[in-house]
């Protein structure tokens, strides 16, 4: 509303109610109630437990990725504006979280994916995850293990600082080999596009580690309480995470999927930025049923923070229902 027809409204509302008394400086500028907006997005880290594990989710910081069909340019773009409308979801543009997920296992603290880091190429909404890390009380130099699902721009160029040091000076590093080749070895630093810039981000970030990094391999316990689950396709390499305290499970997914709608409502579809769509589509068939199946909860790094809850296999895809606040798995 108009600031200037919101203070006659609420001269007007005065005078309604207290008559003339309501002309006195002191009560007007109470009716008007006016406070300034504060442009702040909270909160922007959630706990909850896995088990005994205490988890923490922490926002690196939402990506608009734009215009719904450039992430879908095989897909219909009437579907996917059908898909977003249906959902109460803007159609005009597509917005992705990060949910970079920090896990006490009581031994060690596990960050999985660790967002964009210092070059903010999303703009200064992002690259969020110390600041918020540290507003959730912990220090970058406690983590022990830095996981990471696979080597693009949202999911590890948080590990190298402004300055060239790393932002985690303590920890190890865990990701599977073929992406840490693919992304940070020699062939495509002089790529062009998004290709070339992911490459020389991905060797920015990983290269200054490499003496820390331990390789991860497809069901192969990556530390106490975390099991590495091949998922390739989105890279030829992504991982994601299987977290196990006592009888309690989640699935730390990555991208498996990106959206809790149109890649769970069509699981088959190819997202432009999938190395092999094809295969990325079977991952996400095969571990998604897996899970509706198991009953079993994830945490998805994209979904509307914080991104915890499960699936069910529902028609061709699959439903999305988000844990309530408060739920431990
Ligand atoms: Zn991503």
């Amino acid at each position: 509303m108009d600031h200037h027809i919101d203070q006659r409204l609420g001269r007007r509302a005065a005078f309604g109610v207290l008559g003339a008394a309501a002309t006195l400086p002191l009560i007007s500028r109470t009716a008007e109630a006016a406070a300034p907006i504060t442009g702040i997005r909270q909160p922007d880290w959630y706990r909850f437990k896995i088990g005994a594990f205490e988890a923490t989710v922490l926002q690196d910081g939402p990506l608009a990725l734009g215009e719904p069909s450039v992430g879908f340019p095989q897909h219909p773009k009437d579907d996917l504006t059908t898909l977003l409308r249906s959902n109460f979801l803007p159609t005009n543009t597509l917005t992705l979280d990060q949910n970079c997920l920090l896990v006490n296992t009581g031994r060690q603290l596990v960050l999985f994916d660790n967002g964009v880091g210092v070059t903010r190429p999303f703009g200064l909404g992002t690259g969020l995850l110390l600041s918020n890390l540290r507003a959730a009380g912990v220090q970058p130099e406690q983590i022990d293990a830095l996981v990471i699902s696979h080597a693009h721009i949202d999911h590890c160029w948080g590990i190298i600082g402004a300055d060239g040091k790393p932002n985690f000076p303590n920890a190890q590093v865990f990701l599977s080999k073929a992406d840490f080749d693919y992304w940070a070895g020699d062939e495509r630093q002089g790529a062009q596009g998004w290709i070339g810039e992911f490459a020389r981000g991905a060797r920015r970030n990983l290269a200054p580690v490499r003496d820390r990094i331990t390789f991860v391999e497809d069901g192969k316990e990556v530390v106490p309480g975390v099991v590495a689950v091949a998922a390739p396709g989105h890279t030829v390499g992504h991982t994601v995470y299987a977290i196990q305290s006592g009888n309690s499970r989640a699935m730390f997914i990555g991208d498996l999927a990106h959206h809790s709608v149109i890649m769970l409502r069509r699981p088959q579809i190819e997202f432009a930025f999938d190395t092999d769509p094809k295969v990325s589509a079977q991952s996400r068939l095969r571990i998604l049923r897996q899970l509706a199946q198991e009953r079993m909860p994830l945490i998805a790094y994209h979904f509307a923070f914080p991104g915890i809850g499960h699936v069910a296999a529902e028609g061709e895809g699959f439903g999305w229902y988000p844990a309530p606040w408060g739920t431990d798995l």
